[in-house]
């Protein structure tokens, strides 16, 4: 079969345009929202929508708004025409429709001049000194943040505390401009997809969020668009997370269902390959909150930095062990 790629909508109105004649028709429209330099990980997703879903936007923009300004939004990889053929790929048939929406700047609302002239060049947040996010420091103006008050605080919450501010706001934002009947998140981001789940219910958005399992390398890596920094040798000793996550779900399924043994355990078998560790925590699935003992379904969460990247995984165990 002859690969096409996908037509790119890059202004969010003709976006908003796109989806609604695609409703008009009746078309029912899924939305898998990326940062780009696509894996099987996220290409498993669009996999996903294409069998849920008439039509398929996959958006492609990597989000100021989540990233705070000594994080890696400068070298967070990119391989825009690389993706397009990826896409092309994933289409099985030609009735398959996939669009892809790569905004510019989702923050940038035109009205640069008149905010200069009223904050005399300031940062962003109404002309507010504080700098949390790259898009306070690039002084955009914004300032309309859609948080979800717990479940942002834990795991990745605690070393990155503007990150999921970040994600509830642009996901908010592509719902509005989209417009999806369901949307796929990735169970490798556990916490996000737990957020934004709760977010849609407490907002009432009309929009099923459907998790989709963790894409792994041949040799258990998740994948993940920042592996491409790891060297060789980092990405070796890596293996060690999902190594002990998985060793750790299988002491559980022997009856070793002390939290604390467990976590000391994947602790020790990263350290022990020289990676430093952001945080293990075992944790209820739906709250997030931590459990002492394993007796129903929990997660397992791990965010350990190798080099100069930081790396997530998760296991969730679902029945009583
Ligand atoms: P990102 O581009 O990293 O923001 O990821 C976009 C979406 O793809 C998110 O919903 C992620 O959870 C999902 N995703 C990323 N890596 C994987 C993976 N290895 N397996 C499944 N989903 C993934």
């Amino acid at each position: 079969m002859e690969t096409r790629e996908p037509e790119v909508i890059r202004d969010k109105e003709a976006m908003r345009r796109w989806s609604r004649s695609m409703r008009s028709q009746g078309k029912t429209i899924g939305l898998v929202p990326t940062m780009g330099f696509l894996h099987d990980g996220h290409l498993s997703l669009v996999r996903q929508s294409l069998t849920l879903s008439d039509v398929t936007v996959v958006s492609i923009y990597v989000n100021p708004g989540q990233f705070s300004p000594t994080e890696d939004l400068s070298t967070y990889p990119s391989d825009f025409s690389g993706d397009l053929s990826k896409l092309a790929a994933v289409s099985s048939s030609n009735s398959d429709v996939i669009v892809v929406f790569n905004p510019r700047n989702l923050y940038d609302y035109n009205d640069g001049e008149r905010r200069k002239k009223k904050t005399n060049g300031g940062g962003g947040g109404g002309g507010g000194k504080v700098v949390v996010s790259c898009v306070e420091e690039g002084g955009l103006g914004h300032e309309t943040w859609v948080r979800v008050e717990r479940l942002e605080k834990g795991l990745c919450g605690k070393s990155r505390p503007v990150f999921f501010r970040g994600v509830a706001t642009i996901v908010t934002k592509l719902f509005n401009i989209v417009e999806p009947d369901v949307a796929m998140f990735g169970k490798k981001d556990y916490q996000q997809w737990r957020l934004i789940k709760r977010m849609v219910r407490d907002l009432d958005f009309g929009i099923e969020i459907v998790g989709s399992d963790i894409a792994r390398e041949k040799d258990g890596l998740a994948m993940s668009s920042r592996n491409v920094h790891l060297s060789g040798e980092e990405r070796q000793r890596a293996l060690s997370i999902s190594k002990s996550l998985a060793m750790a779900k299988a002491s559980a399924a022997q009856g070793k269902t002390g939290c604390k043994e467990l976590k000391d355990m994947i602790i020790s078998e990263i350290v022990g390959a020289a990676g430093r560790i952001d945080y293990v925590e075992i944790v209820d699935q739906e709250t997030l909150e931590g459990v002492e003992e394993i007796k129903s379904g929990i997660v397992i969460c791990v965010a350990a930095w190798f080099g100069t990247v930081r790396l997530i995984d998760n296991i969730e165990i679902n029945v009583a062990v």
